[in-house]
C-alpha cells in the first residue's frame, strides 16, 4: 500500500473514501476534476491519490485550491469552480485524450414536461452510457388541468399551420374522454374484482388505480406531456445531443439546446464538440442522411401480422453450444462447430442443461454463450406497449412513423363496461384530426395518436436478451399488451429452438391476470410493516 505522510493525508482526505486500502471512490470533487484525474491516470504509473496530490494539488498551475474548494458551497462559487476545472481540464487533456474520457464524467439531469412518444424516445433511444427513468402512466392520473389546460404539448409547426383549433379540440376531447371514464371504470374493476380480506386497504386501491391507469392510458396522445430524467455520461451526451439538434421536431432541437445549456454548467468539456464544427458535420452528416433516404420511402402495407418471426439460425444449437464449450477447449472456433454439428441430440442437452440448468429464478441470468444466435421479430402492437418496450437497450430496434392506420385496441374492460362508444368517439376523433394534420406534416401529426393505436416497429435480439425480456416482461405486474408480446416472442422461440428455449425462456409466465398489480401491491404491504417494525425498533 501507498504511504503518505500525515500532512499528505490531511491534504487527501476530503477527496477519498479511504486512504488505506486499494479500493475507493472519489468524493467532494467537480466531474470535470474527477474526469481529468483518470486521463492523467490512465498513463501514469502512480496511485490515483498520488496522481492527484502531485499534479493537481501541488502544481501550482493547476489552480487546485480554487477548484476543488467545495467548502464553497454557493451556486455561484461551484460555477467558477468549474470554468478553472474546466481550463485545467483542457491543459490535462492535450495529449491524453481520447474519446473515452468523456465517459469519465457522469449528469443526473431531468426533463420536465415532455412528450412522451416523441421528445421522451429521443432521450431514451441511447442505448449506451445513458440511463433514463421515466414518470409512469400507471401511478398519476393524467386528467389533471395548468393553468386550465391538459398537459400536452402544443407543437409550434401544428399551431402555425392553421390546424390549431383542430388539435387542441381533438387533444382536449381525448383527456375530456379520458377524465369521463375514470369513473365508471374504476366502479366496473372494483366490482369485478372486489376486496377480499387478505388485502388491505391500501393495497387494493393502488391495485385498482394502476389497472384504470393501464387501460385509460390507450386514450393518452403521443403528446402528452411527461417527465424524464436521464444519468448519462459525457460521450453520451454528446451523441445524444448530436442526433436531437437535427430532429425534424421543433420540441426535440430546443429540449437539445435546453440540455447543452445545462450540461455546459456542469461538464462543459465533455459536451462542447456539439456546438463545435466537429459537431456540426456530424450533424449535418446525420440530417442529409436521414433526409436522403425519405426519397426510398416504399408504402403499401398489407400484412397485418401482430407478431412475424423474420429470421433465425439454422445452426442456432450448433453456435450456442460450441460457445459454452469454447472456454474449457483449445479448438478454434470452426473446429468447435464441426464436433458439436456430430453430437446427439442427447449430448446436446446435457451440456445446456450443465450450462443453463441451475437457474433458479429469472435474475440468475442465463450465460454469455447465448449471445450467439439472433432473431428478428416484427411486431405490430398498440403504441403503449411500444413506448414501454422501446425502453430495453441491449438489441436493435426501429421503429416506423406513428400513424392511425392499422386501427386501435379497445380493451376488454373497455367493452365489458359498456364504455366503448365514448372511447371510440375520441380515438376515431383523433383519427381523423391526425389524417388532416398529416396531409400537411407527417413527421408533427405523430403528435396526435394515441397509445391505443398499433405501430409497427422490429426487434433484432439475441437469445440471451430474448431470455431477458420475456421473462421480464410477462411477469405479472406488467402491462397486458407488452406481456402478450413477451409471451408471443417465447412461444415462437420455443417453436423454432426447443432445445434451447428450454432453458431460455424457463421462467416466462404464461398466465392472466385481472389485477396485474395485486401480487407486487401485497408484497409492498409487508415491506412497508417490516419497514415500521424495524425503526420502532
Ligand atoms: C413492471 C415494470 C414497470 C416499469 N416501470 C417503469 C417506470 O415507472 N419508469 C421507467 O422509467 N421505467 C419503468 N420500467 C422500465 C425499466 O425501468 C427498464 O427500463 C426496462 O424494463 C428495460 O429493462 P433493462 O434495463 O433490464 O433491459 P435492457 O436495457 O434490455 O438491458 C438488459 C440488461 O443489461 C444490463 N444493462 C443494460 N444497460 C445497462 C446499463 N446502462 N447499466 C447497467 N446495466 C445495464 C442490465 O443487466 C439489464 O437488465 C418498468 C419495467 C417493468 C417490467
Amino acid at each position: 500500500m501507498e504511504n503518505f505522510t500525515d500532512q499528505e493525508k490531511a491534504i487527501l482526505k476530503p477527496f477519498f473514501t479511504n486512504l488505506d486500502k486499494p479500493v475507493f471512490v472519489l468524493v467532494n470533487l467537480p466531474e470535470v476534476v474527477k474526469g481529468a484525474l483518470f486521463s492523467r491516470y490512465s498513463r501514469s504509473p502512480k496511485s490515483l491519490r498520488r496522481v492527484l496530490l502531485e499534479e493537481f494539488i501541488q502544481n501550482p498551475e493547476m489552480n487546485f485550491k480554487e477548484i476543488a474548494s467545495m467548502d464553497e458551497k454557493t451556486i455561484f462559487e461551484k460555477f467558477v469552480a468549474t470554468k478553472k476545472a474546466e481550463e485545467f481540464y483542457d491543459r490535462v487533456l492535450v495529449g491524453y485524450g481520447d474519446d473515452s474520457v468523456a465517459e469519465l464524467a457522469g449528469v443526473h439531469i431531468a426533463c420536465e414536461d415532455v412528450s412522451q412518444l416523441l421528445a421522451a424516445k429521443a432521450l431514451e433511444d441511447n442505448r449506451i452510457g445513458i440511463s433514463p427513468l421515466e414518470k409512469s402512466t400507471r401511478y398519476v392520473w393524467f386528467d389533471q388541468k395548468e393553468n386550465g389546460k391538459y398537459k400536452y404539448y402544443r407543437d409550434p409547426d401544428i399551431m402555425e399551420s392553421g390546424f390549431d383549433n383542430l388539435y387542441e379540440e381533438s387533444m382536449d376531447f381525448l383527456f375530456d374522454t379520458y377524465s369521463e371514464l375514470v369513473p365508471p371504470l374504476s366502479e366496473f374493476i372494483q366490482s369485478k374484482n372486489p376486496k377480499t380480506e387478505d388485502v388491505s386497504e391500501r393495497a387494493y386501491q393502488a391495485t385498482i388505480r394502476a389497472k384504470v391507469c393501464d387501460i385509460l392510458r390507450q386514450l393518452l396522445p403521443s403528446c402528452t406531456l411527461t417527465n424524464v430524467g436521464l444519468f448519462g455520461n459525457g460521450r453520451a451526451f454528446e451523441y445524444m445531443l448530436n442526433k436531437m439538434y437535427v430532429s425534424p421536431l421543433a420540441e426535440v432541437r430546443q429540449l437539445a439546446t435546453s440540455i447543452q445549456e445545462e450540461l455546459d454548467k456542469v461538464i462543459p468539456s465533455f459536451v462542447k464538440r456539439a456546438k463545435t464544427e466537429h459537431g456540426k458535420m456530424m450533424q449535418e452528416y446525420l440530417k442529409n442522411t436521414e433526409d436522403a433516404m425519405w426519397l426510398f420511402k416504399i408504402e403499401g402495407a398489407t400484412s397485418r401480422e401482430d407478431i412475424e418471426l423474420v429470421d433465425y439460425d439454422q445452426d442456432a444449437e450448433e453456435k450456442v453450444i460450441s460457445a459454452i464449450l469454447y472456454p474449457y477447449s483449445n479448438l478454434s472456433m470452426i473446429e468447435l462447430r464441426k464436433k458439436v454439428k456430430e453430437m446427439t441430440q442427447d449430448e446436446k442437452k446435457k451440456i445446456l442443461n450443465e450450462y443453463a440448468g441451475r437457474r433458479k429464478v429469472r435474475q440468475h441470468k442465463i450465460g454469455r454463450a447465448f449471445e450467439n444466435t439472433f432473431y428478428t421479430f416484427d411486431i405490430l402492437a398498440p403504441l403503449g406497449a411500444y413506448k414501454d418496450l422501446q425502453r430495453h437497450r441491449m438489441l436493435t430496434q426501429q421503429r416506423q412513423l406513428i400513424t392511425t392506420d392499422y386501427g386501435f385496441d379497445i380493451p376488454k374492460e373497455i367493452l365489458e363496461a359498456k364504455l366503448e362508444v365514448k372511447y371510440k368517439k375520441a380515438m376515431e376523433q383523433a383519427s381523423l384530426a391526425f389524417n388532416k394534420v398529416r396531409e400537411k406534416m407527417p413527421i408533427q401529426a405523430q403528435y396526435l395518436v394515441p397509445l391505443g393505436f398499433k405501430v409497427r416497429w422490429y426487434f433484432k435480439l439475441n437469445l440471451r436478451e430474448v431470455c431477458h425480456l420475456t421473462e421480464l416482461r410477462s411477469s405479472p405486474q406488467g402491462h397486458e399488451y407488452y406481456r402478450k408480446i413477451a409471451q408471443a416472442i417465447a412461444l415462437k422461440v420455443r417453436e423454432v429452438h426447443p432445445l434451447l428455449a428450454e432453458h431460455a425462456t424457463k421462467f416466462v409466465d404464461f398466465k392472466d391476470y385481472s389485477l396485474e398489480r395485486l401480487e407486487a401491491e401485497k408484497k409492498l404491504d409487508e415491506k412497508i410493516k417490516k419497514l415500521q417494525e424495524k425503526y420502532k425498533k
